[in-house]
């Protein structure tokens, strides 16, 4: 069975990964030439995320990403802040939590790692077909097409395979449009140090402005103290941030770096926001800052991959596009990739059909894509319902809200353990 895998993202890799560990023919074409220059932030990997890894990759894979990772459950419980950077409420005690954050860069160089000479970067598919046997073929600009027995769109959310499948686009702006950049903990002042310290927190305004504040530490909050199998892109205490407004067609997502981060300040300022709030975002590095649109499909599990199974399917953010807001998106993804794989040994052992393994497949993808943009589509919806002209009255109360669904205990701080 050959199979071709369109995207050489987290989804695509990460199949490819789990294929080529049991010997299925497979090949990788991904339209980025050099995988590390890719640009991202950090990816959350949750438990389950973390399962369908180790499903996927050697085990001496899997120890270097866990190497150069940092625990959440290292991290102080996460904050609720006031535009002014008042304190409104904590999240949950993170001491037990399985998650981990890894530099996006990282995680892409060690499954492209994995997959080997299967990878091929720099080809881009332009156009999908089927022979006169009804098999996929791949079409290039500069090439020949290339048939396969089984095709899987990982191309991501502008994804040409999906909309292929589906006769329209899998996805549509989520109504937020997000900038993002790198603050080194060093670079800030030891009053602003303090008050961040070592957690993610989001601090929310009125009409819709929100900025949250990732910590990101895979040298002091390591998952495994082990050096030498460090390859995190991240060297020291960085805070991630992102910030959001409702998209109303803003032309700053036209500018760049420095340009781009002084529009940001300066729509914050105009929003209210206290030069204390800001101060992670004056003192980033201009050349981290970038912009970007949110994307959503819908979080109605019957709507995702709404075409009936064959030869050529998809996954990851070409069928259930996630916002940012919950941090699954790639574990979905991740978790996708396994499942496919899992239903993918019984057709390789000649006990069932493809057309039945893709329906499982599909069947279980639609679930686990309604439940992750559930997830993050109330965080969305939490944001926009800031943008109105009662947005100052309504922030406290959805703080309010928010506060009540987290223990109220004592043990919020952080018992600082020694790692296992
Ligand atoms: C540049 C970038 C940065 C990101 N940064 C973050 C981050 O910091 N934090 C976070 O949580 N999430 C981030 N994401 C989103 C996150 O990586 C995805 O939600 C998640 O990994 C879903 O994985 P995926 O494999 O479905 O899609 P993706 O990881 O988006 O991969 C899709 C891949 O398909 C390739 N592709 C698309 N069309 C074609 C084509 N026609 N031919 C060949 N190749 C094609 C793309 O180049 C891309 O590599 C980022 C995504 C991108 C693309």
């Amino acid at each position: 069975m050959r199979i071709i895998i369109i995207g050489g993202g987290i989804g695509g890799l990460a199949l490819a990964a789990g294929l080529r560990r049991y010997a299925f023919d497979v090949t990788v074409f991904e339209r980025d030439t050099d995988l590390a220059a890719t640009g991202g932030y950090h990816i959350t990997l949750d438990g389950r995320a973390q399962s369908a890894l180790r499903e996927l990759v050697s085990p001496e894979i899997f120890e270097r990403l866990l190497g150069s990772a940092s625990a959440l459950r290292l991290r102080d419980p996460d904050a609720l802040w006031d535009r002014r950077g008042r304190l409104l409420g904590h999240g949950p005690y993170l001491g037990d939590s399985a998650s981990v954050d890894i530099d996006r860069v990282t995680l892409r160089t060690l499954l492209a790692e994995a997959v080997g000479a299967d990878l091929r970067p720099g080809r881009t598919v332009t156009g999908i077909g089927r022979d006169e046997d009804g098999s996929p073929l791949v079409m290039f600009a500069d090439a020949a097409p290339v048939r396969c027995d089984l095709l899987v769109g990982a191309d991501g959310t502008h994804s040409l395979v999906a909309r292929h499948l589906a006769g329209v686009p899998t996805n549509a702006p989520a109504g937020i449009i997000g900038f993002s950049g790198r603050t080194r903990v060093d670079d800030l002042g030891p009053a602003e140090r303090a008050r961040l310290g070592p957690r993610s927190g989001l601090a929310i305004g009125p009409r819709g402005a929100a900025l949250y504040i990732g910590y990101l530490d895979p040298v002091g909050n390591a998952v495994l103290d082990t050096p030498a199998l460090r390859q995190a892109v991240t060297t020291g205490p960085t805070y991630i941030w992102g910030a959001m407004f409702p998209d109303s067609g803003d032309t700053m997502r036209d500018a760049r770096g420095a340009a781009l981060q002084s529009a940001l300040l300066a729509r914050f300022r105009r929003e209210g926001w206290s030069p204390k709030s800001l101060e992670v975002l004056a003192r980033a590095d201009p050349n981290t800052v970038a912009a970007f649109r949110f994307h959503a499909a819908s979080t109605h599990a019957p709507d995702l991959a709404p075409w009936p199974a064959g030869p050529i399917t998809a996954l990851g953010d070409a069928v259930h596009a996630t916002p940012p807001t919950a941090g699954m998106g790639a574990g979905a993804a991740l978790r996708d990739a396994a499942a496919l794989l899992t239903h993918l040994h019984p057709v390789a052992a000649g006990t069932t059909t493809l057309t039945v393994a893709i329906s499982h497949y599909e069947a279980e993808m639609r679930l686990r894509g309604s439940e992750v943009l559930t997830q993050a589509m109330k965080t969305v919806r939490w944001i926009l319902a800031t943008n109105t002209p009662f947005g100052a009255v309504a922030t406290p109360l959805l703080a309010a809200a928010h506060r009540l669904r987290y223990r109220t205990d004592k043990t919020r701080s952080r018992p600082r353990t020694a790692r296992p």
